[in-house]
């Protein structure tokens, strides 16, 4: 638990579900205000708002298509009307549409790089405008190891995930100086259901490619998150982090 981060304010995206749930959760037992976004599935919502007040931990979700700036306004507005400041911004909601390039639609491509890398836009947009008001902030990006070296059937999500580590870096350039710091994590598999409906072939062909021989579980990326916005990360800005149990050593 980091003790410096009590009464913070935290937004999620995607946090309800996965990686993002374990991410807000984890920031909630460091004390930080939760407001946690999500887009179709209201009972893991109302789930994890449960479990929040079960542990004396302050949560609001918050419906909304990040893909739609409206709705990641929104977002961004209720943290801001909730509590005294936003600290924290988590751009973890992300989806998956796989297809061969050849078989690719439109809509495959065009949906998951709205969802992914626009959703990243609007979101760090709106919650950055506060943080420089305030001179402080901390922005996390979550990429992936497809970002960093492509996968076949996934040219639009590690389009999307590569265009994060690139507005990434670029943002992180411009906020440095009001002492945002903007940092990416780029997850290998991790456990979830994203990962759940991958055929056992796969599985066992991810496998074989992670030194650590198991998948990671979405609580190996909510420590690193943990960190990066702790005090002790303060000089750490415009990087990556490659969380994948050794699968490119
Ligand atoms: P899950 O599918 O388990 O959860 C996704 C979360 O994002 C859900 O809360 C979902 O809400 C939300 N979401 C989806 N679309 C939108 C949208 N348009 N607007 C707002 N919220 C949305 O995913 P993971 O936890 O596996 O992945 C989380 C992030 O980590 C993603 O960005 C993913 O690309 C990345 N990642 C995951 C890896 C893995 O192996 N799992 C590896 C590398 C990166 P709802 O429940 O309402 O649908």
């Amino acid at each position: 638990m980091s003790a410096d981060l009590k009464s913070k304010t935290a937004v999620v995206t995607g946090g309800t579900r996965g990686i993002g749930r374990a991410i807000a959760l984890r920031l909630a037992r460091s004390g930080v205000n939760l407001v946690v976004n999500y887009h179709k599935n209201e009972a893991a919502a109302q789930a994890l708002v449960q479990e929040m007040k079960s542990m004396g931990s302050s949560c609001i979700v918050v419906q909304g298509d990040v893909s739609d700036p409206h709705a990641a306004q929104k977002v961004i507005s209720i943290a801001q009307e909730h509590y005294p400041n936003l600290d924290i911004l988590v751009n973890n909601a992300g989806i998956t549409k796989d297809n061969l390039l050849l078989r690719m639609s439109e809509e495959e491509f065009t949906s998951v790089i709205a969802t992914n890398l626009v959703g990243t836009f609007y979101c760090t947009k709106y919650a950055s405008k506060i943080m420089i008001k305030a001179r402080q902030g901390r922005i996390i990006n979550i990429s992936s190891v497809v970002g960093i070296s492509g996968n076949a059937g996934q040219s639009n999500y590690a389009a999307s995930k590569a265009g994060i580590i690139g507005f990434t870096k670029s943002v992180a350039k411009e906020l440095a100086g009001r002492n945002i710091t903007v940092n990416a994590i780029a997850p290998g598999f991790i456990k979830t259901d994203m990962t759940d409906n991958l055929s056992p072939v796969q599985k066992e062909n991810i496998l074989s490619r992670i030194s650590m021989g198991r998948l990671g579980l979405p609580e190996d990326i909510a420590s690193l998150v943990d960190f990066l916005v702790s005090e002790e990360a303060n000089y750490i800005t415009g990087q990556v982090f490659r969380v994948d149990g050794g699968m490119e050593i």
